[in-house]
């Protein structure tokens, strides 16, 4: 039984840990008679708002006004409301005191910002989701180095590049979001810097599954989603040093960047006001930082112990399923978030995906945004996901692994 599994997490304690869309929620008739209970195996893709979430952003949502403009007390409010999130996810990801939070619409937009910032070539791997490559690669100063099949290999071919020619930064992702595999970020951090570059992380997949730490790992930024930790859609941060931020150009220009402007001339403001011009998401930013808060207080020593049941207990049945396929793209046996990737023998990804929904279960199929990475695994066509939140269950995944097995 998973360690947040009935009786712990369901239903005596439900209302802290399980998500508003919880387990027992039933799909409706279409397609399925009489409907069956739902298993939300798509945490990767979009994590349901908790239940502490949901109740702090109807709070904020029930009152609030303009944003570092007005006086009145509600303006105030909102205001503090807003500041306050800032600093609760700058101690969330264990940032430095001086860091800036700078609130974004999800990881994309924080990776572009950052592209908008650094003053020279950045190295990236090849396994990198979409938003951790063409930000960079758009900028014409990307170097791509090819990942190996171990990790120090990996690590071996990232040192030789970076001591090849100056960089600025290293942009890398904490955890893979097709096979959920953790790299070693102390490390990448430490070689990074001893080749003179920064390092940019891209925790999108980290942040819900393990506890982070930018000043302990000496990650310099870090960028994660708020629909990736159990808040909703259009919120991002972006969390780092702030030289840069402040000596490079606005990431939009327009109101609340600026701090003084004539027709002929503008004086922008420094720090996250920079670069969140018009009016900000305040009740995203809200909804992160409670986020945040309920992550800490269920604490991630319980989380990873939780992950780590189910994602053993996929393993272990996968591999008793010979017609099942699992990716990796490290031979390591790194350690995992709670993300799985597959193929079937002698079924499409979409096949798959469709064959799992018709028995209530939900994951995602394609290319996941990574199609570099798919076709050097070889599936250029490509997999099927299944990932784990803090809701899932054991029975959800036997119900995949038995679903699975029927394709046999
Ligand atoms: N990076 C990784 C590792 C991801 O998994 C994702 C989303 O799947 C992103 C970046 C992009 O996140 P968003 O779509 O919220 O910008």
């Amino acid at each position: 039984t998973a360690v947040l599994d009935a009786p712990v997490c369901r239903p005596a304690s439900v209302l802290a840990l399980a998500p508003v869309v919880g387990a027992d929620v039933t799909v409706p008739a279409t397609g399925h008679s009489g409907g069956v209970a739902y298993a939300n195996l798509d945490y990767a893709a979009s994590a349901p708002a908790l239940t502490a979430v949901a109740d702090r952003l109807a709070g904020a949502l029930a009152e609030y006004a303009s944003v570092h403009r007005g006086a009145g007390h509600l303006s105030q409010v909102t205001t503090a409301r807003y500041e306050q999130a800032r600093e609760t996810v700058r101690t969330f990801v264990g940032g430095r005191a001086d860091d800036t939070v700078v609130f974004t619409r999800n990881t994309t937009d924080s990776i572009n910002l950052a592209a908008s910032i650094v003053p020279g070539d950045v190295v990236v791997l090849d396994i990198e989701h979409h938003a951790n490559l063409l930000p960079w690669t758009r900028t014409g100063r990307a170097r791509i180095v090819e990942s190996q099949s171990t990790i120090d290999a990996t690590l071996a071919a990232l040192e030789d590049e970076l001591a090849s020619a100056p960089a600025a930064l290293l942009a890398v992702t904490a955890a893979s979001n097709v096979t959920g595999e953790v790299l070693p970020l102390a490390r990448l951090a430490g070689l990074a810097h001893r080749h003179g570059a920064r390092i940019l992380v891209d925790a999108a997949q980290l942040v819900a599954h393990r506890g982070v730490s930018i000043a302990s790992f000496g990650i310099d930024y870090l960028v994660f989603s708020g629909h990736k930790v159990y808040a909703p859609f259009g919120a991002g941060v972006l969390v780092g040093r702030p030289d840069w931020l402040d000596s490079a150009p606005p990431y939009l220009a327009g109101g609340g960047a600026s701090a003084d402007v004539s027709i002929d001339d503008v004086a922008w403001h420094a720090g996250a006001a920079r670069h969140e011009a018009g009016s900000p998401n305040v009740l995203g930013a809200v909804s992160i930082a409670a986020a945040a808060d309920e992550l800490r207080r269920v604490g991630f020593e319980n989380i990873g112990a939780h992950d780590d049941v189910l994602i053993r207990r996929l393993d272990a049945g996968l591999a008793a399923l010979p017609h099942v396929r699992p990716l990796r793209a490290f031979d390591d046996g790194l350690d995992r978030v709670a993300i799985a990737s597959f193929t079937v023998v002698g079924h499409t990804p979409r096949a798959v995906a469709e064959h799992l929904s018709s028995r209530g279960i939900g994951v995602r199929d394609g290319k996941f945004c990574a199609h570099p990475l798919l076709a050097k695994l070889g599936h250029p066509d490509g997999a099927v996901r299944a990932s784990f939140g803090v809701g899932t269950t054991s029975d959800d995944v036997d119900r995949l692994l038995n679903a699975l097995a029927e394709l046999a």
